[in-house]
C-alpha cells in the first residue's frame, strides 16, 4: 500500500462551546477515490475548510507526505497540494473557459499582454484529458452544462498542482445523465494514480459507484470506515443513516 498523500489526526473544531468536529482522523491515498460520507451537520464542510486552510483547527494535526503542517491561509492549502472545488466552483458564468481557468493566474508576454492562444490551448488540453471536449475555449462559462462545469473547476484545480483534490458535493445539483458525467471525470483522475480524491456526498450509490475507500461522519465524529471490500452493502446503508437502522428510524418517525 502507498503512504498516504495526507493524513489528518484527531481534528478538534469548536465554534463557541459548539465542537463541530470532535476528534476526526483520516488519510487519503493517491489514485484513490475516498467518499466522506454524513448527514446535513454532520462536520463535512467544516473538515474541508480545515484541510483548505479556510479555518485553523482547535486542536488535532494534519500531515502532508508525513510532515507535520499548519495552513493558515487557503493560499497555505494550495501551495501544499490541496485544491479544493466547493459547490459553487467558483466560476464567473460571463467570462469564458479560458479567463475562469487562468483567473489570477494568467499566462502573459514580456509586456504584460495576455497570451491567450496559448491558454485556450491548456484550457482545451485539460479538460479534454479528463474526458471533455470544448471546441471553443472562448465561450461563456454560463453556456457550458453544470458538468462540464464541474469538470472545469476539476482541471483548474489539478493543472495547479492539487494532489488531494476535494470535491464539495460535486453531483447534488445535476440531473442524473450530468452526475454520470460527473462521476466519469472523477474516475478519470482517479485512473491518473497520482491524485487522492475526496469525494463528499449524500449519496449512497454515487459512492458505491466510484469510491475505493469511506468515512462516515455523525455530529462531529467517524462512525465507521473502510475500503469498499472491508464494508459490505448493509453497512453502507446504515452508516449513510448516522448508524440508525430502519427500524430505529421507524421508532424515531413514530415519536417525533
Ligand atoms: P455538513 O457540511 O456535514 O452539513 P458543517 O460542517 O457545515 O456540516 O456543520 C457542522 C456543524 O457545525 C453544524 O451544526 C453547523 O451548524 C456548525 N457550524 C458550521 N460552521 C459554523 C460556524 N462558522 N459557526 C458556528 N457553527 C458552525
Ligand atoms: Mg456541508
Amino acid at each position: 500500500m502507498a503512504q498516504p498523500y495526507m493524513r489528518v489526526e484527531n481534528l478538534v473544531k469548536k465554534f463557541g462551546p459548539f465542537s463541530a468536529l470532535r476528534g476526526v482522523s483520516l488519510e487519503v491515498y493517491p489514485g484513490e477515490v475516498h467518499a466522506l460520507l454524513g448527514d446535513n451537520g454532520a462536520g463535512k464542510s467544516t473538515l474541508i475548510k480545515i484541510l483548505a486552510g479556510v479555518h485553523a483547527p482547535t486542536s488535532g494535526q494534519i500531515f502532508v507526505e508525513g510532515k507535520p503542517v499548519v495552513f493558515r491561509s487557503p493560499r497555505d492549502a494550495t501551495a501544499a497540494g490541496i485544491g479544493t472545488v466547493y459547490q459553487d466552483l467558483a466560476l464567473n458564468q460571463l467570462m469564458s473557459v479560458t479567463r475562469n481557468f487562468f483567473m489570477g493566474r494568467e499566462i502573459k508576454g514580456p509586456l504584460g499582454t495576455l497570451k491567450m492562444n496559448e491558454m485556450d490551448k491548456i484550457a482545451h488540453d485539460e479538460m479534454l484529458k479528463i474526458g471533455i471536449d470544448i471546441s471553443d475555449p472562448q465561450q461563456a462559462v454560463g453556456t457550458m452544462s453544470g458538468g462540464q462545469r464541474q469538470t472545469l473547476a476539476i482541471a483548474r484545480a489539478i493543472y495547479f498542482g492539487a494532489k488531494v483534490l476535494i470535491l464539495d458535493e460535486p453531483t447534488s445539483a445535476l440531473g442524473q445523465k450530468q452526475q454520470m458525467e460527473v462521476l466519469r471525470t472523477i474516475k478519470r483522475v482517479q485512473s491518473r494514480g497520482d491524485i487522492a480524491i475526496i469525494f463528499i456526498t449524500h449519496n449512497e450509490i454515487h459512492s458505491k459507484l466510484i469510491a475505493d475507500r469511506f468515512t462516515f461522519l455523525s455530529l462531529g465524529e467517524v462512525i465507521g470506515k473502510g475500503t469498499r471490500e472491508e464494508l459490505a452493502g448493509d453497512d453502507i446503508r446504515r452508516l449513510m443513516a448516522g448508524g440508525a437502522e430502519i427500524e430505529d428510524l421507524a421508532a424515531m418517525l413514530e415519536n417525533v
